[in-house]
C-alpha cells in the first residue's frame, strides 16, 4: 500500500522516511522493563501486547479462541470519550483461519482494524467482512489474515513517540529548525517542540497535535500542514514571524495505548486551565515564553473525531480576530468535499486549548479535526490548506519590510 500519508506527501523523502522509521521505531520496540508482554496462547494464536502502543488488555481463551477485553483509562474526572484503542501482536502458528473478539464492556467498537505483517512499516486496513461486530456494539469479532507468522493488529497504524522525534529531526535538519526540550513527561519522556523564525519577530504562531493518542488523521494532517509551512515560508516571513511546533503533547497516552489520558489519568484537553499535568504545565509556559511580546496570529491544534469539522469560537462576536479562521473556512470550503462544518461557541470554563489560547494570548484558538477514516487525499489538502492560507494571511496582514 501507499502508506498512510499516500503518495503525495510533500518534503523532501520525508514520506519514504517514515516508512523506514516507522520500521525500527514501531518494531521490535519493547515495552520498559523487557516485558515481551504474553497474554494468552492457543494452539493457533499468541497473544502479546509487549510493545510500545500496544493496547490495556486482558485476554482468556474461550472454546471459540480468544477473547481481548479492551480496558478503558481510569475515569477519575468523569466518563471518557469513547476512543476505544486496541493493538497486540498475534503470533499465528500456521495457515488456519484464527478468529479473536475484542471485548469493550461498557464502551463501542469504533475503530476498523489495521494489520502490519513487517513489525510496523506498512499496514494495511482489513476488509470488513473480516469483522462481525455483535451484542449491541459491545463485541467484535475479527477474523484474522492467515498466518503463520507474526502480525501486528491495531485500531489504527502506530505512530510511537520516537516516530515523532525521528519526524521531527528529519523535519528539524531539513528546514534548520531548533528542536527546544521544553519539559518531561509523568514516565520521563522528553517533551520537545520545534522552532523556526527570528528571535527578534513580532510575530507568533503555533501548532500542535497528539493530545488524544488514538487520533492518527490529525497528527498526519498536522504533519503535512507543517511540512509544507516550512518548505514554503519564505525567508523576509521568518524574518518577522515565529513558528512553534508541539509534534507530540502526550508521549506516554500514546506509549502506553490509552483511548485519551496521559499518564495522570486525565485528558489533557480540558487541563489547559488549571494545568495540573507537567505536559499543559510545560506546554503553556513554553508557549507563553515564546509569545512575550509578541502578537499571536494563529493557533491551531490538530485531532480526529468522527468526520472533518473544524471549533472555533464565534465568528460574529469580537473575542479575538477572525480573519485567519474566516481565511481558513474559504480554503477549506473551495478545497474539500462536503464543506467541513465548523463549530463555533465559547465556553469560558473549558480546558481546552483552544480556550486557552483565546483567553491567554488573545488568539482565535482552531481545533481542527480530521475524520478518523479521512483519505489520504483529504488530510493531505487539509494539511497543504492551512499552511498555503496561513502563509497568505502572513504576508497580507502585516506586510513584511524587507530591508534587503
Ligand atoms: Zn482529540
Amino acid at each position: 500500500m501507499a502508506g498512510l500519508f499516500g503518495d503525495k506527501l510533500r518534503g523532501f523523502g520525508l514520506a519514504t522516511s517514515f516508512v523506514a522509521l516507522a520500521s525500527c521505531a514501531s518494531s521490535g520496540e519493547i515495552a520498559e522493563g523487557g516485558d515481551t508482554g504474553s497474554l494468552c496462547e492457543t494452539e493457533s494464536v499468541t497473544i502479546s501486547t509487549g510493545f510500545v502502543g500496544a493496547g490495556q488488555h486482558g485476554c482468556s481463551v474461550s472454546a471459540d479462541g480468544p477473547v481481548l477485553t479492551v480496558w478503558p483509562e481510569a475515569s477519575i474526572a468523569g466518563p471518557i470519550n469513547p476512543s476505544p484503542w486496541y493493538a497486540f501482536e498475534a503470533d499465528l502458528h500456521s495457515s488456519e483461519t484464527v478468529t479473536l473478539r475484542l471485548d469493550y464492556a461498557g464502551y463501542w467498537h469504533r475503530y476498523q482494524p489495521w494489520t502490519s505483517r513487517d513489525g510496523g512499516a506498512t499496514w494495511e486496513k482489513l476488509p470488513e467482512s473480516s469483522v462481525t461486530v455483535e451484542g449491541e456494539d459491545h463485541i467484535a469479532s475479527i477474523a484474522l489474515p492467515r498466518g503463520p507468522g507474526s502480525l501486528l493488529v491495531a485500531a489504527r497504524p502506530l505512530t510511537t513517540p520516537a516516530d515523532m522525534s525521528a519526524w521531527s529531526q528529519l523535519l528539524a535538519k531539513r528546514h534548520d529548525m531548533e528542536i527546544v526540550r521544553y519539559g518531561e513527561s509523568l514516565d520521563g519522556r522528553p517533551f520537545n517542540a520545534l522552532v523556526a523564525g527570528s528571535q527578534d519577530a513580532g510575530r507568533l504562531v503555533i501548532a500542535l497535535t497528539g493530545q488524544h493518542p488514538p487520533e492518527q488523521s490529525g497528527l498526519a494532517a498536522f504533519k503535512v500542514f507543517a511540512e509544507a509551512l516550512m518548505e514554503d515560508i519564505p525567508a523576509r516571513v521568518l524574518a518577522d514571524t515565529r513558528i512553534v511546533m508541539l509534534p507530540m503533547t502526550n508521549p506516554d497516552g500514546r506509549a502506553r495505548g490509552h483511548w485519551r489520558h496521559n499518564n495522570g489519568g486525565l485528558d489533557l484537553n480540558r487541563d489547559w486551565l488549571n494545568q495540573t499535568q507537567p505536559a499543559t504545565k510545560a506546554a503553556a509556559a513554553f508557549i507563553l515564553e515564546e509569545a512575550g511580546e509578541r502578537d499571536t496570529i494563529a493557533f491551531m491544534d490538530f485531532h480526529s473525531t468522527h468526520k472533518t469539522l473544524v471549533y472555533t469560537q464565534p465568528f460574529e462576536e469580537d473575542y479575538a480576530d477572525m480573519g485567519f479562521p474566516k481565511a481558513l473556512k474559504r480554503s477549506l470550503d473551495r478545497g474539500i468535499e462536503p464543506d467541513p462544518e465548523w463549530i463555533s461557541g465559547h465556553n469560558a470554563e473549558a480546558g481546552t486549548s483552544k480556550n486557552w489560547a483565546l483567553q491567554t494570548l488573545d488568539v482565535a484558538g482552531l481545533t481542527i479535526e480530521l475524520a478518523d477514516d479521512a483519505p489520504a487525499d483529504e488530510i493531505e489538502k487539509v494539511g497543504q490548506l492551512t499552511a498555503s492560507t496561513l502563509l497568505n494571511h502572513l504576508l497580507e496582514v502585516q506586510p513584511v519590510q524587507s530591508g534587503e
